[in-house]
């Protein structure tokens, strides 16, 4: 489908560097059901950012299946900060009980990773959980000694995310800790996100509902993954947060608090409203994008022409038989 109808640019600043960037991006596509956001990351060609735009086009043409529940639980999330920033984020007034922390940073040890969780399961005090997130980063053995650290530190982790990048070695180091496996970027990046399930390398699957093409795709995956799946943001704005909640809201069991949040990260927001956790819950519902936000927003001029330019390059790409996970 071309981009038809109105679409708009945006940049948001991050308060904190995250996975390498301090200004988000995007496109805000309105259809007739509501408004999509087109945010594949600048390190994605035209084909991967495909499912992207495939799910920004969900959004704004089709819409989501209905809710079975009208708030989503959220965890707050720790980039790889030192402790007092740590604290100081787990301790904000989101309400969030679950945290999730950023470990296995280039250039940072064991021993920051520790000390940052450690931080947050302080601030979390009792019946808080931790959880941590490697992207991918260790090899299995430095995985096993790395989680065996910080289950200890973080007084037993809920799960432990991508600890390694392969699906054999996320295989490995489940059968070697106690500390259940999340498999986050061997989904979302594969080409059979069910293999995970069929090497027995992971307890919990994180879904994102931009790279895995919608709310329905993520849905069908969910149904046929055979585990507990958490919903995760791509670090969308809160138009793009809005279909992972909606995601989230769908889904039959969720025994496990999301990874939509994330809108605190940003400096301002597409709108006034944005999706903020109020009581470890962010609530279920579109989002409308404003005047005063997107004024604020906007991109500048060369930002847009390579958003218009790369909205061209992945929408010719697009042919409705070509569905991924079709
Ligand atoms: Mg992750």
């Amino acid at each position: 489908m071309a981009p038809a109808g109105e679409h708009l640019v945006y940049a948001l600043p991050l308060r904190t560097r995250f996975r390498g960037i301090t200004v988000r991006e995007g496109v805000l596509c309105k259809g007739p059901v509501g408004w999509g956001d087109f945010c594949p990351f600048w390190d994605y060609d035209a084909q991967e950012a495909l499912p992207w735009w495939r799910a920004a086009v969900e959004a704004a043409y089709r819409g989501w299946p209905a809710p079975v529940r009208d708030s989503v639980p959220v965890n707050c999330t720790v980039p790889a900060v030192d402790p007092d920033r740590a604290r100081a984020i787990t301790a904000a007034p989101h309400g969030c009980t679950t945290a999730k922390v950023k470990v296995a940073e280039p250039g940072q040890t064991l021993a920051d990773d520790v000390a940052r969780v450690e931080a947050v399961r302080d601030a979390l005090g009792a019946g808080g959980r931790v959880r941590v997130d490697a992207n991918g980063a260790w090899d299995v053995d430095t995985a096993v000694t790395a989680l065996h650290a910080l289950d200890r530190a973080g007084g037993g982790l809920e799960y432990a995310e991508q600890p390694c990048a392969t699906v054999d070695e996320l295989a490995a180091v489940r059968r070697r800790v106690d500390v259940r496996i999340a498999a986050d970027e061997s989904i979302r990046r594969a080409d059979d996100p069910y293999l995970v399930a069929a090497r027995e390398a992971a307890d919990v699957a994180v879904l994102k509902v931009a790279p895995l093409g919608g709310v329905a795709a993520c849905l069908e995956i969910a149904e046929r993954i055979g585990m507990p799946v958490v919903v995760s943001s791509a670090l969308e704005s809160s138009v793009g947060l809005a279909a992972g909640v909606a995601l989230a809201a769908a889904l039959p069991d969720l025994p496990y608090a999301c990874g939509l949040g994330t809108a605190s990260m940003f400096g301002h927001d597409v709108t006034s409203n944005a999706l903020l956790a109020v009581g470890g819950a962010v609530p279920v519902g579109r989002v409308v994008p404003d005047a005063q936000a997107l004024a604020l927003a906007a991109a500048d001029p060369p930002t847009v022409r390579r958003w218009n330019d790369r909205l061209d390059a992945v929408s010719v790409l697009d042919r409705p038989s070509q569905g991924r996970h079709a």
